[in-house]
């Protein structure tokens, strides 16, 4: 398929990029790796007159360490997280996380940014214009059905990211630039939980850094992904888990996040409140499991069926808290 007809801008310098922004706001679109924009460029899904370049950008790559927060500039690709020792000894979720992208040719040259800023997915929306227009179109691309769900009101397309869970599983926070000023929100509060428009960024907004807390004590991160093959497989459900350990080998923190079962990842409270307080336990991961089933609420529009990714919520949640769990004991002795 080939690209729309496009004018390319390539700035070298974050201010350009602003201008640049400012001046064609509402009408251009931005590429960071182009592994997510360039198939919906392809398919039509966007027809930006302007397409931005961050790969030109000075200074917009790197991960570096500050005032006991890692700092990930947008532009790092997933192939440097995965490297980074940082990122691989303090934060081993979003290790595997950015380990599990696509494939490695993928990982290469996506970067954190566009992980994270992804469209949300479906079966009925994700086609060339030519399937697309053989059926009436559905609410996202602004008509009035929804394909998925007969009469459903709401769309309820995907956010299939793999690294936003665990991010927030880390209590992340995303720094989002405009010319002139700048704002700091968690990770959580990118997502609108609305597949229509499922993200809170203006489009006159760029995302430059994402800021973790380097969390103190004894803790532990697993994150699971459910996929059909071992590669080029985008998340059909996920969960992430972060928890911390007492000296005394108590859950002093914990958050259980689940991801690809609805328009934004969710943040399982409850399955959190039922290990907080109590040592690890077979019966109080049970529960905190079920508790993250109860959540997820996906429909028929991935490649499996929403009932079957629902259950398997539950296996993966499950797995994920074990091995979080494994690792804060085993880092307790
Ligand atoms: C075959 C295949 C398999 C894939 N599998 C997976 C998978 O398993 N898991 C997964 O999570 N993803 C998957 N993807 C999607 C995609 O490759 C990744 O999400 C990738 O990390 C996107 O990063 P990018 O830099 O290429 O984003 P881009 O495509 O460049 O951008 C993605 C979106 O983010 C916006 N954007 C990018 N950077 C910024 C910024 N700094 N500020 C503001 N907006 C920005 C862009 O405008 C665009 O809308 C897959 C893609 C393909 C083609
Ligand atoms: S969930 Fe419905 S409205 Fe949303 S993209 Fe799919 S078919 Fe369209």
């Amino acid at each position: 398929m080939r690209l729309p007809p496009f004018q390319y801008l390539g700035p070298t310098t974050k201010d350009q990029a602003l201008d640049l922004m400012i001046r064609h706001q509402g009408k251009i679109k931005i590429v960071a790796g182009g592994t997510d924009i360039i198939n919906r460029l392809r398919q039509r899904l966007v027809t930006p007159d302007y397409v931005m370049s961050l790969g030109g950008l000075a200074g917009f790559t790197g991960i570096r360490e500050k005032k006991g927060q890692i700092v990930i500039s947008a532009g790092t690709t997933l192939r440097e997280i995965i490297e980074s020792p940082d990122i691989s000894q303090a934060f081993k979720s979003i290790s595997q996380s950015a380990g599990l992208v696509g494939a490695p040719p993928i990982q290469n040259i996506a970067t954190i940014g566009g992980n994270l800023l992804q469209d949300t997915r479906c079966l009925f929306y994700n086609q060339s214009q030519l399937v697309r227009d053989a059926a009436p179109h559905c609410l996202k691309q602004g008509g009035k059905v929804c394909q998925a769900i007969k009469g459903g009101k709401y769309c309820l397309s995907v956010y299939q990211g793999d690294l936003a869970p665990s991010l927030i599983a880390f209590n992340a926070q995303a720094v989002l630039q405009k010319a002139g000023g700048s704002r700091t929100i968690s990770v959580a509060e990118l997502f609108s939980g609305k597949g229509k428009n499922p993200l809170h960024i203006n489009d006159d907004e760029l995302l430059t850094d994402i800021m973790i807390p380097i969390p103190k004590g004894t803790y532990g991160s697993s994150y699971q992904k459910l996929r059909m093959r071992k590669g080029l497989e985008y998340p059909l459900a996920s969960a992430s888990v972060f928890v911390s350990l007492s000296k005394k080998g108590v859950i002093e923190e914990a958050r259980v996040v689940i991801g690809a079962v609805g328009p934004a990842p969710v943040l399982v409270e409850k399955a959190s409140s039922f290990l907080i307080g109590t040592r690890p336990d077979k019966a109080q991961v049970e529960k905190a499991a079920e508790a993250a089933l109860r959540a997820a609420k996906p429909i028929d529009n991935l490649a499996l069926p929403g009932s079957y990714r629902r259950k398997m919520v539950t296996v993966f949640t499950k797995r994920a808290i074990e091995e979080a769990l494994r690792d804060a004991q085993e880092a307790n002795v």
